[in-house]
């Protein structure tokens, strides 16, 4: 999958450093929190010696708090100065799931002027503007962990175990929507092939990520389907939007609308749908689409986002309302 020369260069840059961020973007899903935890568990039984900080611009969403190590992720709001040392010391970073450095929120700063080798591992569309040493980037895959198992595999593939290949899966899982998307590529089912002999119960894995919401999580889910929809038959599309007073009404926490936008595309005749939340002072925007319908143009265009085809978000700056007039502005006119 990637150049021997590719692989011996980073086997050479882990050698050579002493301290290694491995970090990915804000709003965290099971990709970019399966990615990074197979490298840190990866490191850490490999390479014993380095100091290794997995760090997130936002905390780790409780429903994957079952991954092994995730108590020792480093957020801003917590560990602020542990992070400000962590960036002006690294030897490198890796940086997964993302590769525009405004996707790490307030990292980016500290990302961008760092001296570090910086080494990506996404499967976005390709869009850098940051100097990197090595990329291993791949559109195709089905999520940035798949690609990270074949950089692993790569490195030294006898000192696998279960802690490193249980976040691949979940990353593999999460980003396909439990195989239901991104995921017609052989290859995909032979990486699954490989690491379910690790004794991943798959059952028990789907009950720990989908069947585990806490009361008010739910209660939010429903609020959004029953009251919060707004669907445009005629014009095949949908959205829904949140203030801020109606998560603190609900008791949100980081992660609880993880997967509610897919619903609003589950209507028949719904082509493009749209979830709208006022969130950290900005307007948390994903979007989702059928078929042709380029939701990463969109986001791109119109809200400074991006994404996939059929999955894209952006982080808007004006108000709710705007971005939601806009939205239904642009979907119109398509
Ligand atoms: P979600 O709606 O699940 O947060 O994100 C859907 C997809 O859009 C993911 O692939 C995610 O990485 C991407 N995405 C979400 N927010 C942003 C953003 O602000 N900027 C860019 N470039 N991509 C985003
Ligand atoms: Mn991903």
């Amino acid at each position: 999958m990637f150049s021997k020369n590719e692989i011996d260069k980073l086997i050479h840059l882990i050698h050579n450093s002493n301290r290694i961020i491995i970090c990915s973007h804000r709003s965290p899903d099971g990709d970019a929190i399966g990615s990074i935890l197979a490298i840190y568990n990866f490191i850490t039984l490999n390479f014993p010696d380095k100091v290794v900080f997995p760090i997130l611009p936002d905390r780790c969403p409780e429903y994957l708090t079952f991954l092994p190590n995730s108590d020792k992720f480093l957020n801003p709001d917590e560990h602020i100065e542990i992070i400000n040392q962590a960036f002006n010391t690294a030897d490198i970073i890796i940086a997964v799931d993302f590769n525009e450095s405004n996707r790490l929120g307030a990292l980016e700063n500290l990302f961008f002027i760092s001296k570090a080798h910086k080494i990506f591992i996404d499967h976005h569309p390709f869009t850098n503007d940051t100097n990197y040493e090595l990329l291993f980037h791949d559109e195709n895959a089905s999520a940035a962990s798949e690609l990270v198992y074949y950089v692993l595999k790569a490195i030294g593939f006898e000192s696998f175990n279960y802690d490193i290949v249980l976040p691949i899966y979940v990353g593999i899982i999460t980003d396909t929507g439990s195989l239901s998307f991104n995921c017609n590529l052989p290859q995909t089912y032979s990486v699954l092939s490989e690491i379910i002999k690790y004794n991943i119960d798959a059952k028990n894995i789907h009950n720990l990520i989908y069947n585990n919401f806490p009361v008010e999580r739910m209660k939010l889910f429903a609020h959004v389907l029953y009251n919060k929809l707004v669907i445009n038959v005629d014009k095949k599309y949908s959205y829904y939007s949140l203030t801020k007073e109606e998560l603190e009404e609900f008791g949100y926490r980081d992660g609880y609308l993880e997967g509610v936008v897919n619903y609003a595309l589950n209507i028949r005749g719904i082509e493009v749908t749209a979830a709208f939340v006022e969130l950290n002072n900005v307007v948390k925007i994903s979007f989702r689409s059928k078929n042709n319908i380029n939701v990463n143009e969109i986001a791109k265009t119109y809200f400074n986002g991006g994404g996939h085809k059929n999955a894209a978000g952006a982080n808007y700056n004006k108000s709710i309302n705007d971005a939601i007039e806009l939205f239904v502005e642009v979907i119109e006119s398509i």
